[in-house]
């Protein structure tokens, strides 16, 4: 079993008057595949490398399958870091690169043959053995530096800003492959990404992080729909707040007395809503129907924002582009929130 467990951990850099990791604590379940979100600069590189052991933290601990690390020097810890240049070596093939490890570790060199072996095949990429890695596609390249980590069977995988440097498609390629290599190998996996779609397109749970601290530590939908306050929910892109006032059982606010989910937090005075969660035009619902004014448009190209207005309030909704060109500005449409899509913010 490989859990990890960051307690307290923090870090301030030698000279610096400000931590850069400022009391973190997570639990990370063995067999998961977690990511480490937040703007640059808010610390998710230097709490990997602190679990890889290249930093020493300055208080705090750090548990790898219930024992702490942190007396231990990185090659004892039986974790890989990769980082987003992955440098191979230049003048060795693509076998010699990925058996490296092994040979290292005096490994028999049968056993090596037969691990290279493996994993080029679960990497699909046999046939490359004798190619330098200047003859690979820069795909190529990355799927050797995965093979070269995971065929050191290690008990974490570390991926720092991995893909960050492909183009779009090969980036997509790569995710699909990680995630996969995930499900197949079982393997504790913690990647560090700026970028919110990948880290919900892969991860099974995200730990958002903003100026070294954990904002919120959760799956992948919970930050669209059960966002902890306004910053998590404007990055994960969130639009729409409107002010207002929780009564009994329902919500006053400009859009009216609107019903909320069983689980609406009694503290919240800000209602969000994602604009993907709201129906326009008719439906058998007549909970929280409102009629809003169409105030403007903006094509997206597989979708149009509609930007609506009820009273004081503005807010935004998702439309297909062709119902959206049907609409006409200054038009009164009939708008459904259902009460599961609402949420409050402190
Ligand atoms: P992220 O991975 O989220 O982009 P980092 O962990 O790389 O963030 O950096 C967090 C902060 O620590 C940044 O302000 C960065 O400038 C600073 N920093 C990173 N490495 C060092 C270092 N070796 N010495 C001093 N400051 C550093």
């Amino acid at each position: 079993m490989t859990e990890v467990a960051l307690r307290n951990l923090c870090k301030t850099y030698p000279g610096a008057d400000k931590a850069v990791v400022d009391d973190i604590s997570l639990h990370i379940k063995s067999g998961s595949l977690t990511a480490l979100l937040g703007p640059s600069g808010s610390g998710k590189s230097t709490i990997l490398k602190m679990i890889a052991g290249l930093l020493f933290p300055t208080s705090g601990d750090i548990l790898v399958g219930g024992h702490s690390v942190l007396s231990l020097p990185p090659e004892k810890r039986d974790i890989v870091l990769i980082f987003q240049d992955n440098l191979l070596f230049p003048y060795l093939s693509v076998a010699e690169n990925i058996g490296f490890g092994l040979r290292m570790r005096r490994r028999p060199k049968a056993e090596i043959a037969d691990a290279v072996h493996a994993i080029m095949n679960l990497m699909q990429i046999r046939g490359l053995e004798k190619r330098k890695p200047f003859e690979l596609s820069g795909g190529q390249q990355q799927r050797v530096a995965l093979a070269r980590a995971l065929v050191l069977r290690p008990r974490l995988l570390l991926l720092d800003e991995p893909f960050s440097n492909l183009d779009a498609s090969l980036r997509l390629e790569m995710q699909s492959l990680l995630k996969e290599l995930h499900r197949e190998t079982g393997t504790t996996m913690l990647f560090v990404t700026h970028d919110q779609s990948e880290a919900v397109r892969l991860a099974d749970r995200i730990a958002l992080i903003f100026h070294g601290q954990l904002r919120q530590y959760d799956a992948p939908d919970a930050f669209y729909n059960r966002p902890h306050d306004r910053s998590v929910a404007e990055f994960f892109g969130g639009r729409n707040f409107i002010d207002g006032t929780l009564k009994e059982d329902h919500f006053e606010c400009a859009l009216g007395h609107l019903k909320m989910p069983a689980d609406t937090p009694s503290h919240g005075s800000i209602l969000t809503f994602r604009p993907e969660n709201i129906i326009i035009g008719e439906t058998s619902s007549a909970t929280n129907r409102i009629t809003a004014i169409l105030e403007g448009r903006q094509f997206l190209g597989e979708r149009t924002i509609l930007h609506l207005r009820c009273g004081p309030a503005m807010f935004e909704a998702y439309s297909s582009p062709l119902a959206a060109a049907s609409y006409v500005i200054g038009q009164p449409l009939s708008v459904c929130l259902p009460p599961d899509s609402l949420w409050l913010l402190p």
